[in-house]
């Protein structure tokens, strides 16, 4: 690699370092003043994503906040349904395409409005897996011609819910997970007149690869086995519902790396459908699930965080591999229903939030520390450090550790006084920086030599919280890109891990997508005082539901964006909504806005009877109490100093 100046920094070499075209299906990119870009329909329209930001503050929706691409949810709608088409043009299959959303994956409503929206002309449909999402879902759905599909563990009054659909016509397919739900299902149909719509879904033999690969074969938590299958179509014949039986399904687990894996799963769940159909039972449904992938890292490979496989391969693998089995075994095409949900949802939206202080473990040790009598543990250091005999680095590496660890226990033991522990530590730190210079750009790396990196890498404190944004990579190391989203015309010249502003020290962020393999630090600029904005792509599918209240840091604020030639920067927002409010996340733990003050009261006053504080001070503290209540929970940056004075490396 040719070595790069900050005066020779380009755009494109941002562009490649942080593989904006590889993991953004053509989405995203940085313009020539630095800015990240966003082409919601890769059709040459392009917002600049900190136009938005700017918009947001001043409407008073400071980051973190959350940013979605209204047209791009669309986008991915049309695009799915398209490819399928397509396949099935190409196939010269005799079925249909019919998809469903499975809100599970983002069940807010502007997403699932713009998505029934999108789905419109192919009579896209919903999932839902319990009975809170059935009841939405219930309501929002319209035109028969959408499938609703019912999976998840259901008790008699998700089958009566399910029923009450069927009674409006709706074409609702209770998916039977267990086989005691078969029962249920029979005597609440029985109970209520209303003929079922049933669907079984099978535990296949196929296994996934990647993070949820247990959720099929023998011990997954859903599904029929083989057993299983013949026992409850011999309940329904039994009870006169024969006819019930329209569709099987399977689901292989989400994020399917590999697509082997949906290949032969296809194949398998292909074979019982027309073992189903050659029983008699008039099906016309296969449901093929989720599992469709988000390339996160950009890799196109078969790690856990990108998948080998474009979403036109998969639609054409689906659609063959059904045409064919069903032509083998004589059986007329079902229509393939599935149920993506990440492939769908997870390019929308982008986490957006601001670092505001660098923590540099080497700097605070300030310069070389001169001990009054040197311990010969620091002299030694200092041989290393000048390294005339020449040695090599891991050799190096080893003895600096080995001295650095022998100073902390001549320390412990009373041998060593502070002076001469400090300035070993201080050495230790600066061969470990001599070493990992001497590194740069080289090919192979001894493995303890790579991980100098992320020990020397700073610590950039984020306005965010992990726990409630990026439950994902906190629970399951899961990766998402991440970039500056501005001055990408200057060289980043600091390797930096992310730390949120939780008091966990799993709320950090030290695993980043990188080419090969993955990165243990992120380039990042120096801060200069201003504010720098860092985005989280790709954060659409299940991040913003499963976010939890560590620390009690609420929902983020979040803008709707839309595309808009009219407007001067090119895009309008439509909808903003404010995060929580400390108030309303004490509220959620049970303690009472008016009780809290109304005991601050209490107590502001009798410290004012005691003379510990004024009279009008006494209000004015009342005063930042009550009005704190009504703020946001996280910091407010740009009222708060410390990342305004300490700026640079
Ligand atoms: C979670 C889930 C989905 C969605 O999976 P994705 O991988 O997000 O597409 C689909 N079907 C079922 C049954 C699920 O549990």
């Amino acid at each position: 690699m040719k070595s790069k100046t900050s005066s020779t920094w380009t755009v494109a070499q941002s562009e490649e370092l942080y593989g904006f075209k590889r993991w953004g299906a053509g989405h995203f990119g940085v313009d020539s003043s630095g800015f990240v870009n966003i082409e919601p329909c890769s059709d040459g329209r392009s917002i600049r994503i900190m136009d938005v930001i700017d918009e947001a503050v001043s409407m008073g929706l400071k980051a973190p906040v959350v940013i979605r691409f209204q047209d791009l949810l669309r986008h991915r709608v049309v695009q799915l349904n398209e490819l399928f088409r397509k396949a099935i043009k190409e196939e010269g299959y005799k079925g249909d395409y019919r998809g469903v959303f499975p809100i599970k994956v983002n069940q807010l409503r502007e997403v699932v409005d713009e998505i029934m929206a999108a789905g419109k002309d192919y009579n896209y449909g919903l999932e839902a897996g319990s009975k809170p999402e059935l009841m939405i879902v219930l309501a929002l759905h319209e035109n028969n011609n959408r499938l609703i599909i019912c999976n998840g563990y259901k008790d008699h009054d998700y089958i009566r819910l399910a029923l009450l659909g069927r009674k409006l016509g709706k074409r609702i397919i209770l998916v039977v997970e267990q086989l005691s739900e078969i029962d249920d299902i029979i005597r609440i149909s029985a109970e209520t007149g209303v003929k079922p719509m049933i669907g079984f879904r099978v535990k296949l033999q196929t296994r996934g690869e990647g993070k949820w690969a247990m959720s099929t074969g023998d011990n997954a938590k859903f599904g029929l086995n083989t057993a299983e299958i013949l026992f409850a179509s011999e309940k329904l014949k039994a009870a006169k519902l024969s006819q019930s039986l329209r569709l099987l399904h399977f689901h292989i687990g989400s994020q399917v790396p590999n697509i082997i894996t949906v290949k032969n799963a296809v194949i398998e769940a292909s074979r019982f459908y027309c073992q189903l159909s050659k029983m008699g039972f008039p099906m016309g449904y296969l449901d093929v699930g989720g599992g469709l992938g988000v390339d996160y890292d950009g890799s196109r490979t078969n790690f856990e965080s990108s998948m080998n496989y474009s979403i036109e391969e998969y639609a054409r693998d689906v659609v063959h591999n059904i045409k064919e089995i069903c032509r083998e075994a004589g059986v007329p095409v079902p229509d393939i229903v599935s149920e993506s949900g990440r492939a769908v949802v997870a390019p929308h939206s982008l986490l957006v939030f601001e670092v505001f202080e660098r923590i540099n473990k080497r700097e605070s040790l300030g310069k070389q520390h001169q001990p009054k009598e040197k311990h010969k543990v620091v002299t030694d250091l200092e041989v290393l450090l000048k390294n005339k005999q020449k040695q090599g680095r891991l050799e190096r590496y080893h003895n600096a550790v080995q001295k650095k660890e022998e100073a902390i226990s001549l320390f412990n033991l009373g041998y060593l006084d502070l002076g001469n522990r400090a300035a070993a530590e201080q050495l230790f730190w600066r061969i470990c920086e001599q070493l990992a210079k001497e590194s740069r750009d080289t090919g192979y790396q001894p493995e303890e030599l790579r991980e100098l990196h992320q020990l020397l890498a700073d610590q950039y404190v984020c306005n965010f919280s992990v726990f409630q944004s990026l439950l994902d990579h906190w629970a399951l190391g899961q990766l998402f890109p991440i970039t500056p989203l501005h001055r990408l015309n200057e060289k980043p010249t600091v390797n930096a891990v992310l730390v949120d502003i939780t008091c966990d020290s799993d709320g950090e962020i030290s695993r980043f997508v990188d080419l090969q393999d993955t990165k243990d630090y992120l380039n990042l600029h120096p801060l200069n005082g201003k504010p720098y904005y860092l985005g989280v792509f790709l954060t659409g599918a299940y991040q913003d539901i499963m976010g939890d209240l560590h620390n009690l840091f609420g929902r983020v604020n979040e803008v709707h964006v839309f595309l808009e030639s009219d407007e001067p920067n090119g895009f309008y927002i439509e909808e903003a909504l404010a995060g929580s409010r400390i108030a309303d996340v004490i509220e959620g733990v049970q303690y009472q806005q008016e009780e809290l003050c109304r005991r601050m009261k209490a107590q502001i006053d009798a410290a004012t009877r005691k003379d510990m504080v004024k009279p009008r001070e006494g209000v004015r503290l009342l005063e930042l109490y009550e009005s704190q209540m009504l703020n946001k929970t996280y910091l407010n940056i740009n009222q708060s100093g410390p990342s305004k004075r300490k700026s640079t490396a």
